[in-house]
């Protein structure tokens, strides 16, 4: 007979097992792998604007010393590539928050088109200084969608700054929203919300990974923008948390429509009845 110690090489664990396991092990891995990534990531894009301030001081110290016209000039670079730092961590701290509750669904009553007009006037200067206009459709009996709407809030002002920042110039920007019959992810009714932009649009081969942390298109035109490359990807958890549906369309040379579904309002859930 055979004993658990003899050294024959033939396993008595069931095969299933290492199957199992060596699948947990690549699920860690590529966890763990991300997760560098993504510090390694946002450390370099902290670090590229504060080696650029500190090369700016450097300067204004010695070559620029005294030169008054260099100086204003340099102090003006240095508070753009400050105020990105500071997006940069107020996105960074956004994204760890909202993944933090990614498995609560949030339920309160959140009304649209208060936001909707809300997200435009905060985008007013941007508008202006593009010579741009935001045009919002809305029915008249438009039905709340259920969710948090600071976050509702945040992911449609992402959106409409993409779209007035990479939409042709002198360009109408619009915000429409309409009831759907049924959201994918969840088979409930929604709302549809749809931000379209004319401008250049994204090449196809980019959509699939658009959402992904500080992945861009442009990567060079995005930082002069403005942009932390994270703001899609802010959308894509917030679209998660409420079990929505988030859908990105491109036409190259015509323009870009993002639309995020969010469930309907259900109300407070009734008592239950305990017979
Ligand atoms: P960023 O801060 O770079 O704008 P996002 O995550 O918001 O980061 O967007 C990722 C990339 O997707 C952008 O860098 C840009 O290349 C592309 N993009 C997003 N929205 C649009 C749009 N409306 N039109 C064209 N390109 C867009």
């Amino acid at each position: 007979s055979r004993h658990a110690s003899d050294s024959d090489g033939e396993s008595t664990e069931p095969a299933f097992y290492v199957v199992i396991s060596m699948h947990d092990i690549t699920k860690m891995r590529v966890a763990e792998r991300m997760r560098a990534d993504f510090v390694a990531n946002a450390s370099h894009e902290l670090r590229t604007p504060l080696s650029s301030v500190i090369g700016f001081i450097e300067t204004m110290n010695g070559p620029a010393k005294g030169d008054e016209a260099a100086q204003e000039r340099f102090l003006g670079i240095m508070e753009e590539e400050s105020r990105r730092m500071v997006r940069l961590i107020d996105d960074l701290l956004s994204l760890s928050r909202i993944e933090l509750d990614k498995h609560v669904q949030p339920k309160s009553s959140v009304p649209l088109e208060p936001i909707l007009k809300g997200v435009a006037a905060s985008l007013e200067p941007t508008v202006q200084k593009r010579h741009m206009a935001i045009n919002i459709l809305v029915p008249d009996s438009l039905e709340p969608v259920q969710g948090d709407a600071d976050q509702i809030h945040q992911m449609l002002q992402n959106l409409t700054s993409n779209a007035l920042k990479y939409a042709y110039e002198g360009s109408t920007v619009t915000l429409s929203a309409q009831p759907v019959d049924r959201i994918p992810e969840s088979g409930q009714r929604g709302i549809a919300i749809s931000i379209t932009d004319h401008g250049p649009g994204i090449p196809p081969e980019h959509l699939p990974r658009l959402t992904e942390r500080f992945y861009r298109v442009d990567a060079a035109r995005s930082r002069k923008l403005g942009g932390t490359g994270l703001g899609l990807a802010i959308v894509k958890h917030i679209v998660s948390r409420h079990r929505g549906h988030l859908d990105i369309r491109s036409i190259l040379g015509k323009g870009t429509t993002v639309t995020i579904s969010l469930p309907i309002y259900q109300g407070p859930r009734e008592p239950e009845d305990h017979p």
